[in-house]
């Protein structure tokens, strides 16, 4: 099989998340929960050449149809993703990501002493301050985290 052939190659079903800004696909695959525990084939693309994108980052997961706020989530890592649920060989739904104006349960707040990394029963709230670049402002403490900070904080 030549290497075009495996970068095209289709899935019977499950999901493709296109168009991830490159460097990403690892993150992605992390916020998704994706483990070597996991059933299913995966595939991860990366500096796979892109006409809008220049290189971009891709992810096939078989046998899993991502829900819309997994789909939120790749947002804040890929803001140009878009998301392609396959049936059958067939794309039955294509979505752009959306970034949700607020961020709940999703990434931990880079302020160590803010009440959201203590033990009480609070959940992480983040407000979408700027969107490119991302900037996220924790509803608790207002500590500000920037881009290059919000992979770590998954
Ligand atoms: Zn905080």
């Amino acid at each position: 099989m030549s290497e075009t052939t495996l970068r095209v190659s289709k899935i019977k079903d499950g999901t493709v998340i296109d168009h991830i800004t490159a460097g990403h696909a690892l993150d992605v695959i992390k916020i998704l929960g994706i483990t070597s525990r996991v059933n299913g084939i995966v595939t991860v693309g990366m500096n796979v050449p892109s006409k809008t994108l220049g290189l971009k980052d891709m992810v096939k997961i078989e046998g899993r149809e991502l829900k819309s706020q997994e789909v939120d989530k790749i947002a804040l890592l890929a803001p140009h993703a878009s998301i392609n649920i396959i049936r059958n060989y067939e794309v039955v739904d294509k979505q752009l990501v959306r970034l949700p104006k607020v961020i709940r349960e999703t990434v931990k707040c880079a302020n160590p002493v803010c009440v959201s990394n203590s033990k009480e029963p609070v959940k992480s709230t983040f407000y979408v301050d700027n969107e490119e670049p991302l900037r996220l402002r924790c509803h608790y403490c207002g500590y500000i985290m920037e881009k290059q900070d919000i992979p770590k904080q998954f």
